[in-house]
């Protein structure tokens, strides 16, 4: 049966005056569903039994299923059951507030070199529900209300794209969850037509890229998309989604030691990205099993981070939460699935 949460509100209105009901039924479901959370229809006490019978017998209400959940602290991440697979959402709890990183494929083909969802092949695209329902399934299972969403879980979510706009559809419209757009990030490997898209929908959403190296020999090494689309094409997909959003870009660098983490690298870095309204992510490296790869030192980020702020390009570290629990990308589900299969 099609699930509730595949709907956006604009598509709930059409099916429902098609079947004879009224437009603003539409808003009382999306109340119910999404307010209120009914787990039956027959729980929305405003609308009538013919639209109750209606929703029942064409939609389900059901929310994911937990297979596994691994805490510390801080982070808690959950592996979720959509029908032959799982997916991974990890939620982090802040002093001021609580993120949820979610995904959107199982599995994913972009193959970047040093992460471990790339490992394991796209299997599918998640459908609109499956995206909208690792919120509200995390919201129920913890009792709390998410206030930020990271769409940097399994996944290129530009490969999805029109799932995941309807998705972001979903989960900020005011008549239903209503995340604000500000609270949402989206983060792509830059797949450079459909930032121009992104840039089009004139979105709140903000927009991080994943760019890992500053020039196209190093950054085709660990990124197979660089081959499709150079740095300098992104930067111009960039640059328009700025004149048309006025909305800063997060470029978020993966600090590999040896590879992308020298002074060299750094100055590159500062001639691509200076004067442009963007700001730098440097992200120590997760290591994972598999992977060739080291971590940076503290050190290492520390002089990366000095050179580029004193250089007057904005940059951050990021926090590190999810590392005991296999918090990077793809970790959880990769282990399960070994776990299974040998
Ligand atoms: N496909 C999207 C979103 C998923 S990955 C993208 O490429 O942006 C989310 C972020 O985690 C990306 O910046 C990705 O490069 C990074 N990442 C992947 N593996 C990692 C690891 N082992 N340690 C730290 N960051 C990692």
């Amino acid at each position: 049966m099609n699930s509730i949460f595949n709907l956006t509100l604009e598509e709930l209105i059409s099916v429902l005056e098609s079947n004879g009901f009224k437009k603003y039924n539409a808003t009382q479901v999306f109340e119910g569903i999404y307010k209120k959370r009914v787990s039956d229809f027959d729980d929305i006490s405003n609308i009538s039994k013919e639209l109750k019978s209606f929703l029942s017998s064409n939609y389900s209400l059901d929310y994911l299923s937990v297979i596994d959940a691994l805490k510390n602290e801080n982070t808690n991440k959950y592996l979720l059951n959509i029908g032959t697979e799982s997916i991974e959402c990890v939620l982090m709890k802040h002093d001021y507030a609580t993120s949820l990183c979610i995904s959107t494929q199982v599995g994913c083909n972009m193959s970047c070199a040093f992460c471990e969802s790339g490992r394991l092949k796209k299997v599918r695209d998640l459908s609109v529900s499956e995206i909208v329902l690792q919120v509200l399934t995390i919201e129920k299972l913890e009792n709390i209300r998410i206030q930020n969403i990271v769409i940097m879980g399994i996944g290129e979510p530009f490969d999805n794209y029109d799932n995941l706009v309807k998705a972001l559809d979903i989960l900020t419209c005011p008549k239903g969850i209503e995340i604000g757009s500000r609270h949402i990030t989206v983060s792509t490997c830059g797949i450079v037509p459909k930032i121009y898209e992104f840039a089009d929908l004139k979105t709140q959403v903000n927009l991080a890229i994943s760019l890992h190296a500053p020039n196209d020999m190093l950054r085709s090494k660990l990124m197979p998309i660089n081959k499709a689309y150079k740095i300098s094409e992104v930067m111009e997909a960039l640059d328009y989604y700025i004149e048309k959003t006025n909305r800063r870009v997060t470029i978020e660098y993966i600090m590999l030691d040896g590879v992308n983490d020298t002074k060299e690298c750094a100055y590159e870095l500062i001639s691509l990205l200076k004067g442009k309204l963007m700001y730098v992510n440097l992200i120590p490296y997760n290591s994972t099993s598999h992977s060739e790869f080291k971590r940076c030192s503290k050190e290492k980020i520390n002089n990366f981070y000095q050179i580029l702020s004193s250089n007057g390009i904005g940059v951050g570290v990021r926090r590190e939460m999810g590392k005991n629990i296999k918090g990077a990308c793809g970790q959880l589900r990769a282990s399960h699935k070994e776990n299974h299969e040998n």
